[in-house]
């Protein structure tokens, strides 16, 4: 997520869309992109671009720092078949020795426009995430892997005009405003390049629009979904009526909404990548291809449409400075990843209980689950959530292996509970009169209107949750941000009135995962997760396993002298407890077998969340809806 950098002074805002300042040249100067996406289910994209030029060397680059992803995740590798021409003769360009997304190429005189041709890759590239971003049936194209633009321009300044031609008969969504259209071709209305980087486009063979304005309201929301079949769009009334309650919610919670119009952009398909990638009038979601249909899919991903909605008032409207950047080679800073996306996290949970997409319980095992997962991190004894979102890029795709060693994008999960126990904290202090609502109103809302950013740093942070409820946040936050600490933060779930507990009672969440995902989750117990073929995947520093001697990587072959199953081995960790001897794990390392006694006597566990009868029931009043 971002777009220019506005250095920030106090009360100081500017409009980064110049779109709406300088319309009347804005085609003349544009640069001209055409995406040929005939070809997306081989994921390939043909792009054409006209780029106005001067003659000379000049110098065009291709966007690394991807708005959403924070890090310098342009898929630079994916980018091929890159022609320049000029006036109908062949330049020759080079890549810059240092920075591989730089390119330069000398123009002959007389020559205004470049002609450039490239082809995206997209077999690994959808939107981030790793995965395809085409299927057979569905595309997703992020313009970022389509363009270059001139060396050192702002993105606000650069604008163009994008056009598409779609695979044969598919239908498309996305929020920019379409021109002219005529047949599989399309043109959409000049832009600047941050906007077109901010407009992402799905398309599909299966395509359903689905409006969720009520009659009378402003401004228009719609869902365009795509499928790898029909059958996957076919929406629940309970899901219809739960997305219009989020529109309606965020409304409530925020009191303003800066865009014109939403698009949910929602691709439902297995083959391609899962990701959620926020942008200020839509949001581009990928999940499960059955995720409308299957009730444990469905729990498993009922917070991404909420969360990516809450970041078009919490990332790109109100933004860090350090992640509000003049353009996409500028490096981002994204020390406040804990405002941007840990209260998003905080937020798209909680909306996504108040629309109705999660039932009460149901959020409890979610941040049973969280906490659990954090609680048994052991990298958190070295390794501040700050340093998990400066490391951002190194863990992104860390893997499974020593992960609760290294951590991960915590910066997520973790700022879930700092945000809760903020919440709980101004509740007490306000004798519930005030609660973290009126943080968003005053922080996020403001006048309604188009895009546009307002950048803040800590101190502004600060600042509105002391208007909201005076305590010493600078403290409290800094020593949850900065500070290792043995234990995850949990004062929130204790100030909300419940407790974290252990039992054998299966967690929804970890239930649905593991039936999902054909594993089994002795995390919280032995201290490990295995795979159906016996692949432990991470072994948790500290735990039982890991004394043992076991690691991540290795294969469970055999539990007490019987071939491994999840059922044996649960089993086996019934039985062991109140006895005193260790369950023997026979494990294969690499062609080679050796015996493990892992001495655990603790039966199964599992997290939950316990009422404490004594304290009044805090949380319970955080999951009460604003509308009625
Ligand atoms: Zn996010």
């Amino acid at each position: 997520m971002l777009s220019a950098r506005v250095r920030w002074m106090c009360g100081w805002s500017l409009p980064l869309f110049s779109f709406f300042l300088f319309v009347p040249n804005l085609a003349a100067q544009a640069i001209r992109l055409h995406v040929d996406l005939t070809d997306a289910p081989r994921n390939i994209y043909h792009a054409h671009l006209q780029i106005p030029v001067h003659a000379g060397e000049t110098s065009l680059v291709f966007p690394k720092f991807i708005p959403g992803n924070h890090r310098p995740s342009g898929p630079i590798g994916a980018l091929t078949g890159i022609r320049m021409e000029a006036a109908s003769h062949s330049l020759s360009w080079q890549r810059d020795p240092v920075e591989s997304y730089e390119f330069h190429v000398g123009v002959p005189k007389g020559v205004d426009t470049l002609d450039v041709a490239l082809d995206a890759i997209t077999a690994q590239d959808s939107a981030g995430s790793g995965g395809p971003a085409a299927s057979s049936n569905l595309l997703d194209l992020n313009w970022n892997a389509v363009v270059l633009y001139p060396k050192g321009a702002r993105s606000d300044e650069v604008n163009f005009v994008p056009s598409v031609t779609l695979p044969a008969g598919w239908k498309f969504g996305t929020a920019l405003e379409v021109a002219s259209s005529h047949g599989d071709d399309v043109e959409f209305a000049p832009v600047s390049l941050t906007t077109l980087v901010d407009s992402p486009l799905i398309a599909g063979v299966h395509f359903r629009k689905i409006e969720l304005t009520k009659p009378g309201e402003t401004p228009v929301h719609v869902m365009d979904l795509v499928a790898d079949a029909d059958a996957d769009l076919a929406m629940m009334p309970e899901d219809f009526a739960a997305f219009q309650k989020l529109v309606a919610e965020t409304g409530d919670l925020f009191g303003a909404r800066h865009y014109r119009h939403y698009d949910f952009l929602l691709t439902l398909s297995d083959p391609v990548g899962h990701h959620g990638v926020e942008h200020h009038e839509s949001n581009d979601s990928a999940t499960s291809e059955r995720m409308l249909l299957d009730p444990d899919v469905h729990m498993l991903n009922a917070d991404l449409v909420p969360h990516e909605f809450i970041h078009s008032w919490n990332g790109k409207y109100r933004r860090p400075a350090g992640l509000a950047t003049p353009n996409y080679q500028e490096p981002m800073i994204g020390d406040l990843l804990w405002v941007y996306e840990g209260l998003t996290e905080y937020l798209g949970t909680l909306l996504a209980e108040r629309s109705g997409l999660w039932t009460d319980e149901q959020y409890r095992e979610q941040l049973a689950l969280t906490a659990a997962e954090l609680d048994h991190e052991t990298g958190r004894n070295w390794r501040s959530l700050e340093d998990t979102a400066r490391s951002v890029q190194m863990l992104r795709f860390g893997g499974a292996q020593w992960r609760s060693w290294r951590r991960s994008l915590d910066y997520y999960p973790e700022s879930q509970l700092i945000w809760l126990e903020v919440d709980a904290i101004i509740r007490q202090q306000t004798h519930g009169q005030r609660s973290l609502n009126d943080f968003c109103r005053r922080f996020h809302g403001g006048e309604n209107g188009p895009p546009k950013v307002v950048t803040y740093t800590f101190d502004d942070v600060v600042r509105t949750l002391n208007e909201v409820a005076p305590y010493d946040w600078t403290t409290l936050l800094r020593e949850r941000v900065d500070a290792t600490s043995t234990h995850a933060p949990l004062g929130g779930i204790e100030r909300g009135g419940w407790k974290l507990v252990y039992n054998d009672k299966p967690n929804a969440f970890t239930h649905a995962e593991e039936q999902l995902a054909h594993f089994a989750n002795f995390s919280y117990s032995l201290g490990f997760s295995a795979g159906e073929d016996g692949k432990l995947g991470d072994v948790i520093v500290g735990s039982p396993a890991y004394q043992s001697g076991m690691g991540p990587g290795m294969t469970l072959v055999a539990v007490n002298g019987r071939k491994w199953t999840p059922a044996v081995l649960r089993a086996a960790v019934k039985a062991a407890q109140g006895s005193d001897q260790p369950i023997e794990l026979l494990v294969e390392n690499e062609q080679f077998f050796k015996t493990y006694s892992v001495a655990y006597h603790d039966g199964l566990k599992n997290p939950h969340l316990e009422r404490v009868s004594e304290r009044p029931d805090v949380l319970g009043d955080m999951l009460k809806p604003l509308t009625h």
